[in-house]
């Protein structure tokens, strides 16, 4: 109406007075869809709102619903959708791309052939993750440039609506589907983007006839990304990843301190392959020799070695322990403890003594003890046995033979009398000490917050840099929070020691113990953001002395992580064994982290929100598809990010130089990093002693054995 009448329409527009103000401009088709796209608001809402702007500016202000459809209309590649139904009749519905055919078909929309010059590789990482209710994978491509950044595009790949993360699930809904599609790129191994002569990209992964111009012809390289949970899926380790590698042989007993393993005892899809063949044919037993292995690698095209090092876990895991350390720390020795906790504990380091002391004395039995007697008397029973047999033997001498045999019975039994009576103390000692351990636990588990003052003044010292324990999950700090009190360290750890020390009563550990915590809690914390901060250096920047002082940060956790006691985990053991090779095999990690996939299942929510209302499961799905597809859109991206910018520009006028402060910033921190570092290596720290740990020795060594 508007377009076909448009002046006439104005003139009357203006006489009646709603225009005054109004330009006769329409927002355009990508200005929309930017705007709906940052205020994740959904189609039908979205009507809504644009029904009462025209109605109460007697005009449209947007593009016509059907030309913005025309305008999008099929830069997606629509997904498969599936579904599936358990054996306890629960529906599961799903869909996924196969990701050599997405790419193919988004070709002409990731990229312009301008783009492509200079291209020199193409990396490929596929992750997956179980989040709210979903399993989700993303596909992230990279195009790498020797001068320029790379361009990344990522795409959902699988969506699978089902609450529990089970390996089988997947399998039978989406696992196998993008497998092989990625072992069609991977036998390619190129990527290969010829021209026509409309300038009609055409990607494919292996060389074939074409007459087109080849503009881009690189090799292909493919990465896993995820956590540690989903490492093991993908290697057959289900159910044993907690207790070894994933990228190597070496024991857990073998963890602390291993900062290279050798080439052939790293992990690879033959070795794995092999292992499982001996497990097969029962030819491995032991738990010990099975190593962790399980089942054969669904990926089996992947190395191990192209795992990407879990970085956000990494960080999350490793925090939450210093943080439970610290926390366990301030309830035992520094909070004011009750009677019945301090018999508690008493009775718990009494019970341990009397097990531990039980136990030495059954194994000194059985190395060096009295095994030694038995294994000595029973060949001598032999040897008598032996001499009786002879027929010509006189009756004094037999008589004296049967006599020494008798006594070499007694003897036996007498022994074998008292290893089973060490072994039975040993084990009755260990009944008392778990139950008191017990006991303990479960009277410390019953403690509110106002038994704990101390541990809620220290959380308030946290709140106070917005790490929020209202944050917590299950007790837990997040990614974000983990990140401040990493960055934060040498201002928060002091607080919390002033905290401490200004707590005075008798039971009370001494301010040294304080001082000593404190110190290594920080400068873990310290340690570990170094770490983080070369471990998140992306391909291209990681220069030499990048990789050189991630070593040494290394070395400096280890050294440290030991002197608190702290257990060595599969994450630390990643970081101290793997973490920098892998850094320098791939030339820097930080734009393959598992970091999208965090971001995935929001943003991901944010279009499931905007679907919600479409009930048939086929729909939902395009529709998603075809969101995300603008949410990848260039055009898109850059009138948000052109929106954004210009509400910050008045903002900004005012805080001039801010680079300039980050930058600023950016130095003191590296700075003061690497004081830390410089400290650390000086190795003047002393090892850190709880107060059971040293009630037990004294108890141990008082009364000796
Ligand atoms: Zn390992």
């Amino acid at each position: 109406m508007f377009h076909k009448y448009q002046d006439s329409f104005l003139s009357v527009a203006v006489s009646q007075g709603v225009a005054t103000h109004i330009s006769p401009k329409v927002m355009d088709e990508v200005s929309v869809e930017a705007m709906l796209n940052e205020a994740g608001v959904n189609w039908t809402n979205g009507r809504i709102i644009f029904r009462h702007l025209k109605q109460f500016f007697g005009q449209s202000l947007v593009v016509s619903e059907k030309k913005r459809r025309e305008y999008f209309g099929s830069n997606d590649f629509p997904p498969e959708v599936g579904r599936e139904t358990l054996p306890d009749k629960t529906v599961i519905t799903f869909w996924w791309k196969s990701p050599d055919l997405l790419l193919m078909n988004q070709i002409n929309v990731m990229v312009k052939p301008e783009d492509l010059e200079g291209v020199k590789a193409v990396d490929l990482c596929i992750g997956g993750d179980h989040g709210a209710g979903r399993f989700r994978m993303l596909l992230k491509i990279l195009l790498r440039f020797t001068s320029k950044p790379a361009i990344v595009k990522r795409y959902e790949v699988a969506n699978v609506l089902h609450s529990k993360d089970d390996i089988d699930v997947l399998h039978k809904t989406v696992l196998e589907k993008i497998i092989e599609g990625l072992r069609k790129i991977y036998d390619g191994g190129r990527f290969i983007v010829t021209m026509n002569e409309d300038r009609q990209l055409n990607l494919s992964f292996s060389h074939s006839m074409s007459e087109n111009l080849t503009i881009c012809d690189v090799p292909i390289r493919l990465f896993i990304n995820g956590d540690l949970k989903y490492f093991a899926q993908m290697l057959g380790r289900e159910g044993m990843s907690t207790s070894w590698c994933m990228w190597c042989e070496a024991h857990p007993n073998q963890w602390s301190g291993l900062f290279n393993v050798p080439m052939n005892q790293l992990w690879s899809i033959s070795k794995q392959q092999q292992f499982v063949q001996l497990i097969n044919t029962g030819q491995l037993k032991e738990a010990r020799d099975k190593k962790g292995i399980v089942s054969l690698p669904l990926i089996d095209f992947i190395e191990p070695q192209y795992y990407i090092f879990p970085q956000l876990h990494f960080e999350i895991g490793t925090v939450n322990n210093i943080l439970d350390a610290l926390r366990g720390f301030i309830e035992e020795e520094v909070e004011v403890l009750s009677d019945a906790e301090k018999a508690a504990r008493n009775a718990k380091i009494i019970a341990d003594v009397s097990y531990v002391k039980a136990k030495d004395k059954y194994d000194v039995f059985s190395s060096t003890g009295g095994s030694v007697e038995l294994k000595l008397f029973r060949l001598e029973k032999v040897r008598v046995n032996q001499s009786l047999r002879d027929r010509n033997l006189s009756v004094e001498n037999r008589n004296s033979l049967l006599l020494e045999r008798e006594e070499l019975d007694d003897a036996i039994a007498s022994l074998l009398e008292e290893q089973k009576r060490l072994k039975e103390d040993a084990a009755s000692k260990r009944k008392i000490y778990l139950s008191a351990a017990r006991a303990y636990k479960e009277l410390q588990q019953k403690k509110s917050k106002s038994d704990t003052p101390i541990v809620a003044t220290v959380e308030n010292v946290l709140l106070g840099y917005n790490i929020s324990p209202a944050r917590y999950h299950g007790g837990k700090l997040n990614g974000v929070d983990c990140r401040a009190l990493m960055s934060k360290a040498k201002s928060i750890i002091p607080e919390i020691e002033a905290v401490l020390h200004a707590i005075e009563h008798p039971h009370r550990c001494s301010s040294q113990t304080i001082e000593q915590r404190c110190k290594i809690y920080r400068d873990i914390l310290v340690t570990l953001d170094f770490i983080a901060s070369k471990i998140r250096i992306k391909q291209g920047q990681l220069k030499d002395a990048d990789l050189h002082e991630l070593r040494r940060s290394i070395a400096s956790l280890d050294y440290l992580w030991t002197l608190a006691g702290l257990s060595f985990t599969p994450k630390i053991h990643g970081v101290l064994a793997h973490a920098s090779d892998q850094v320098e095999l791939i030339g820097g990690i930080g734009d393959l982290l598992e970091d999208d996939l965090e971001h995935l299942h929001q943003m991901s929510q944010k279009i499931s929100y905007r679907t919600g209302r479409i009930k048939n499961a086929i729909q939902q799905a395009l529709s998603h598809s075809k969101m995300e597809a603008k949410i990848n859109n260039k055009e898109i991206i850059d009138k948000t990010m052109e929106s954004q910018q210009q509400s910050k520009r008045v903002f900004k006028k005012a805080r001039t130089g801010s680079i300039e402060r980050a930058t600023q910033a950016k130095i003191e921190r590296d700075k003061s990093r690497n004081e830390t570092l410089v400290e650390v290596e000086q190795k003047s720290y002393s090892k850190l002693v709880t107060f059971y740990e040293s009630e037990k020795n004294r108890l141990l060594d008082n009364n000796g054995n």
